[in-house]
């Protein structure tokens, strides 16, 4: 059985196989991985990644990169000691449009990366997410909130499969023992956020650098909790490696209204930007904020970085992107 702490991280190290590495959360955790002295092989079908999200990573020798569909057969001939599980859209904007294909790779692409980590005798992670609270009806959610999700509307297809991918980690936990860990990631962005990836820092910052409107859905009286990307990587990894079996809410407590948010973003730009209403997608959630306590007293995890702070490193970030791509 593979014990882990924090402590034995970089002798011996750890071979990591971690599906969606390529996306903007799966990138920045491998290369953390890779920098604590662990081996890990990246698993991406690059539908919502992207393989410049790997250029790092790819410059250490302990980084593989396997074009892959986790809803396919996973081959990898080798033992494993982590199976971490980041493939899925995740942007509102990805999983409405492919919304049979979220379905399949929560569940069928859950169930082959389980079998993988059973087969190893692996820890497995699933980074879960907020959503499975719905549009929650307590406020802050802690982990034992059941939540409030519309089983047929256009976002089921990710609440649900990522409800069931729940449902069935823990089913292989009780049924079979196999060690598991389960993230719930709040909303999270930072650098390597796509600029078009739909949702609502990346399309506001992208909106405030080219001085176009901020396009607010409904009234912006709707509310997110915001982490930045270097803190939601440390909790995931203070996670894996602990004893903690979750679930766990991995995000910011720091809550902002959409409005603010895109005030905050106009003045850290220096944006000539004006704001514009749009209709509120379906079942948008009216307030979303996590509980961390789990994650404090469990993994000893708090977030550090402020909004202003992180946002300021990601419209760096994104103007240097857009730049790039121009
Ligand atoms: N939103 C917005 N304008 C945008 C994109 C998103 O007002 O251009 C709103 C969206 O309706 C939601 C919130 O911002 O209330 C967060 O949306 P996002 O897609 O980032 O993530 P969600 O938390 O809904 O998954």
């Amino acid at each position: 059985m593979v014990r882990l702490s924090e402590n034995n991280l970089r002798v011996p190290s750890m071979k990591v196989l971690l599906a969606g590495g390529a996306g903007f959360i799966g990138s920045h955790l491998c290369e953390k991985l890779l920098e604590m002295g662990n081996e890990v092989i990246c698993v991406d079908d690059l539908s919502s990644g992207l393989e410049e999200n790997l250029s790092v990573a790819k410059t250490n020798d302990n980084f593989r990169f396997i074009k892959g569909d986790i809803t396919e057969v996973v081959e990898v001939n080798e033992k494993l000691d982590v199976v971490m599980n980041l493939a899925s859209p995740a942007s509102p904007k990805d999983y409405i449009n492919y919304p049979i294909k979220t379905l399949e790779v929560g569940s069928i692409g859950t169930k082959r990366l389980l079998d993988l980590a059973y087969q190893n005798n692996a820890v497995f992670l699933l980074t879960s997410t907020s959503e499975v609270y719905g549009d929650p009806l307590e406020h802050p959610q802690t982990e034992d909130y059941w939540g409030n999700v519309n089983p047929i509307g256009p976002r089921s297809v990710y609440d649900e499969a990522k409800r069931f991918a729940e449902a069935l980690t823990f089913s292989y936990y009780r049924e079979t023992g196999l060690q598991i860990r389960v993230a719930r990631i709040f909303n999270t962005y930072g650098p390597r956020i796509r600029p078009s990836d739909g949702r609502v820092v990346s399309n506001f910052i992208a909106q405030a650098i080219c001085d176009s409107d901020l396009t607010i859905y409904g009234d912006g009286t709707q509310t997110r909790s915001l982490c930045y990307i270097d803190d939601q990587v440390a909790g995931l990894i203070k996670l894996a490696f602990s004893d903690c079996v979750g679930p766990v809410n991995i995000g910011n407590p720091q809550e902002i209204s959409i409005a603010d948010l895109a005030h905050t973003i106009i003045r850290l730009v220096g944006s000539k930007s004006q704001l514009i209403y749009e209709p509120l997608p379906i079942d948008d959630p009216v307030r979303r904020c996590p509980d961390i306590s789990r994650a404090m007293l469990h993994i000893g995890w708090s977030p550090t970085v402020s909004l202003e702070v992180g946002l300021g490193s990601t419209i760096d970030w994104m103007r240097a992107k857009l730049q790039r791509d121009s």
